[in-house]
C-alpha cells in the first residue's frame, strides 16, 4: 500500500517502455524515493561509469507518501551519477510533478541508454510513449513546458524538462518542473541532456491507496497541526520563505561573501526577505507578489516575485516582466553575497534565468564568485571573459554572464564547467569553494563548525540538504548547540544525515523536519504502508542509505581524502563577526565521525557495520 508497486523502465536507445513490479523486499529496507532508487541504481550501474555515457542511468522516483494527503507530500527525486561531481547524486524537487507520477500509477521511472534523437516521454496513466522532441530542442524550460501542454491540449499535464543549459552540457544543469521547482544540484539535468531526453510529461488519474485510511487521516491531521503550531513552519517560512535566514546568518558571521573571502556581507539587508517585502519608491510595489506552495503543502515557503518594470534587466526584455519564482535564501546568497552584488532586482532576474534555462543558482553563483576572484588576481582578464569586467559587485556583468551561462555561450560556457574545473584550468584549484566538485551552499563553516563536517562528508558533494546542523547550531532545533565549537558535532552530523535520508525517502519535504521528528513521521508512514514502521526503523533505513551511497562513491574512486575542505576554510581565519579568528576544525571532528559511523580510520565502512545494516 502507498507504493504503487510498479516501475516504468524506459530504454532510450531502443525506444521501449516496459512495466515491472517493484522489489518489495528492497522497499522494506530502503522505503522509497532517495533510498529505494539508490538501491536500484547501485545494483544496476557500474560506479566507474562516465556520468554522461549511455551506460549511466537516471531514475525519477517518488516516496510512499508522495501524492497522499500528508503535508508537503508532492516530492520526487532524480537519482543518477552526477555530472558535476562524479558521485552518487539525488536531487529532490517539489511542485506538482511527483504526485502526478504517483497518480499515474508508478513509483519510479528508470531511464537507460541514450536516444538517437531528442525525445520526450508522455506518460498518461498506463500509456507510455516516447515522442519526437525536435520542436522543443533548443528551447527553454518555460517554452517547452508551455509547448507540450498546448500540443496535447491539456493544461493539467505536469512537465519536468531541461533547458538549453542541460542540452549544452553545463555541468550543473537542473531538471525543472512547474516552471520554477527544480531537482537542482549535482548536474542531474546534464545527465538528462546527455540522454537526449528533453522532457517528461505526466497525467495521472488513478488515486493512491493507503493501508489504513482512518489511521492515516488521523496521523496526517496531527502532523499538520504540529507544522501549524511551530514557529518556523507555522510562521517564519510562510511569512518570509527561506530568505528569513539572510540577516540571521549574516549576524552570526557565517554568510560566505566574495568567494568566502569574508563571512559577513554589507549588502545582506538589501537582498533579504525583509527587502523583498518592502514597497519600492519607484513603483509603489514590492518585489514579493505572493507565497506559493507545492502540492499538499501546509507551509508554503515558496515566493513569487516581480521585477521593477524600469529595471534595466527587464526594461529591454519584456518576457521577464511577469511574476515568477522568486528568490529563496540559497539563490539570493549565491547570486548576491558570493559575487558581492546587492541589487535585489538583478538577482531576481538572474534567478528567473536560472529557472528558465534550467541551471543551479547555487553552483552558478559560487562559480561566478570564483571567476571574480580569478579576475581580481589577474589569472583571467577581459580577454578570457569576452570583455566582461568581472570585478566583485559588478551587477551588469553578473546579469550578462547569467544569460551566457544559460545558453552555454562565450565565457558562460567556461562558467558552466563549475568552479573546480574552472579554477583548475586557470591554475588556482584552491580558489574553488567546493567538496567533491560541488560548490558550497550559503553557510560558512568557520562560523557554523558542524557544517564543515557536513560538507566534507556529504555523499553528493558540498550540500546543506544532507545534514542541516544549522537547525541545531543556529536555530536551536531540536536543541541548541554552540556553532563555534567542534565538540559533539560528529554525533550531531551523523544523526542529521541518517534522519535526513529517511525524510528524503518518504516523499515529504525536508522542511517539515524543523517541526517533525521521525516520531511524528513514523505514524504517517505506518498508517500508509505495511511493514511496522517506527522511528527506530526509519533511522536505521537512513543509516543504511548513507552507507550504501558511501559504498558507491568508494567504488567510484573517492576515498577518505575527499572528505576535506578548501584550504581557505582550514587556514584563513574569519575576519569579522562572532567567529573572528576561527578556522574550521575539521581535523578534530572527522576521526570521531568515522568512529561513530563504524568506519575505519580511512573512512571505509567496516564489514561489521555493513552486515549490521544489511548493505
Ligand atoms: S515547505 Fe516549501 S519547498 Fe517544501 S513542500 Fe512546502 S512550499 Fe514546497
Amino acid at each position: 500500500m502507498a507504493w504503487t508497486k510498479k516501475i516504468l523502465r524506459v530504454n532510450l536507445s531502443k525506444g521501449t517502455c516496459k512495466s515491472e513490479p517493484l522489489n518489495m523486499d528492497w522497499a522494506q529496507k530502503y522505503l522509497g524515493q532517495r533510498g529505494l532508487a539508490t538501491k536500484y541504481f547501485t545494483e544496476e550501474v557500474d560506479p566507474k561509469v562516465d556520468p554522461l555515457a549511455p551506460e549511466n542511468k537516471m531514475i525519477m522516483t517518488t516516496g510512499p507518501l508522495t501524492g497522499t494527503c500528508a503535508s508537503t507530500a508532492g516530492r520526487y527525486s532524480v537519482v543518477t551519477k552526477g555530472a558535476l561531481t562524479g558521485a552518487i547524486a539525488c536531487s529532490n524537487s517539489g511542485g506538482f510533478f511527483g504526485n502526478e507520477l504517483k497518480n499515474a500509477g508508478w513509483d519510479m521511472i528508470i531511464f537507460e541508454g541514450k536516444s538517437p534523437k531528442p525525445v520526450y516521454l508522455l506518460l498518461e496513466d498506463d500509456n507510455a510513449q516516447l515522442l519526437d522532441a525536435g520542436e522543443y530542442w533548443g528551447k527553454s524550460v518555460w517554452d517547452t513546458e508551455e509547448g507540450i501542454k498546448q500540443k496535447h491540449r491539456d493544461p493539467l499535464i505536469r512537465v519536468a524538462s531541461i533547458g538549453i543549459a542541460g542540452e549544452k552540457g553545463v555541468k550543473f544543469a537542473c531538471v525543472v518542473n512547474d516552471m520554477h521547482r527544480a531537482a537542482g544540484r549535482s548536474g542531474v539535468g546534464t545527465v538528462m541532456g546527455s540522454k537526449n531526453l528533453k522532457a517528461v510529461a505526466l497525467r495521472g488519474t488513478k488515486g493512491i491507496k493507503v493501508k489504513d485510511f482512518a489511521a492515516f487521516s488521523q496521523a496526517t491531521a496531527k502532523g499538520k497541526e504540529i507544522l501549524a503550531g511551530n514557529a518556523v513552519t507555522g510562521q517564519g517560512l510562510p511569512t518570509y520563505g527561506t530568505q528569513v535566514l539572510m540577516n540571521v546568518i549574516n549576524e552570526v558571521g557565517a554568510l560566505p561573501t566574495r568567494n568566502h573571502k569574508d563571512v559577513q556581507f554589507e549588502g545582506a539587508h538589501d537582498i533579504s526577505a525583509e527587502k523583498m517585502h518592502e514597497k519600492r519608491a519607484s513603483d509603489g510595489k514590492a518585489n514579493l507578489v505572493r507565497n506559493a506552495a507545492c502540492f499538499g503543502c501546509t507551509i508554503a515557503c515558496g515566493r513569487i516575485s516581480q521585477i521593477e518594470r524600469t529595471h534595466y534587466t527587464v526594461a529591454e526584455r519584456p518576457k521577464y516582466q511577469g511574476a515568477s519564482g522568486g528568490l529563496e535564501y540559497e539563490a539570493a546568497w549565491a547570486l548576491g553575497a558570493a559575487t558581492g552584488v546587492s541589487d535585489l532586482e538583478a538577482l531576481t532576474f538572474c534567478n528567473f534565468v536560472c529557472n528558465e534555462q534550467g541551471f543551479d543558482p547555487i553552483s552558478y553563483g559560487a562559480t561566478v564568485g570564483a571567476a571574480m576572484e580569478l579576475f581580481e588576481i589577474g589569472a583571467i582578464t577581459t580577454k578570457e571573459t569576452g570583455g566582461l569586467d568581472l570585478t566583485f559587485g559588478n551587477t551588469k556583468a553578473l546579469t550578462e554572464l547569467t544569460e551566457l551561462t544559460g545558453k552555454g555561450e562565450g565565457f558562460g560556457a567556461e562558467v558552466g564547467l563549475g568552479s573546480k574545473r574552472l579554477c583548475e584550468k586557470y591554475g588556482h584549484p584552491d580558489l574553488s569553494m567546493s567538496v567533491k566538485g560541488q560548490e558550497f551552499p550559503a553557510y560558512d563553516s568557520r562560523g557554523i563548525q558542524g557544517m564543515g563536517l557536513t560538507y566534507a562528508t556529504s555523499n553528493r558533494g558540498a550540500c546543506h540538504l544532507r545534514s542541516y546542523t544549522v537547525a541545531s547550531e543556529v536555530l536551536g532545533i531540536p536543541e541548541k548547540t554552540d556553532p563555534l565549537v567542534t565538540d559533539g558535532k560528529a554525533g550531531l552530523v551523523k544523526a542529521f544525515q541518517d534522519a535526513t535520508a529517511a525524510f528524503d525517502s518518504a516523499g515529504i519535504c525536508l522542511f517539515t523536519s524543523f517541526a517533525w521528528t521521525l516520531e511524528d513521521v513514523a505514524p504517517q508512514i505506518d498508517a500508509a504502508c505495511e511493514g511496522g514502521w517506527t522511528a527506530d526503523k526509519l533511522l536505521e533505513v537512513g543509516e543504511r542509505i548513507w552507507n550504501l551511497e558511501r559504498q558507491f562513491n568508494l567504488a567510484a574512486g573517492f576515498t577518505g581524502k575527499d572528505d576535506n575542505l578548501p584550504k581557505r576554510l582550514l587556514k584563513d581565519a574569519a575576519k569579522t563577526g562572532p567567529a573572528k579568528g576561527l578556522v574550521n576544525g575539521l581535523d578534530k571532528m572527522l576521526p570521531e565521525y568515522y568512529q561513530v559511523r563504524g568506519w575505519t580510520t580511512e573512512g571505509v565502512p567496516t564489514n561489521e557495520t555493513l552486515s549490521r545494516l544489511g548493505v
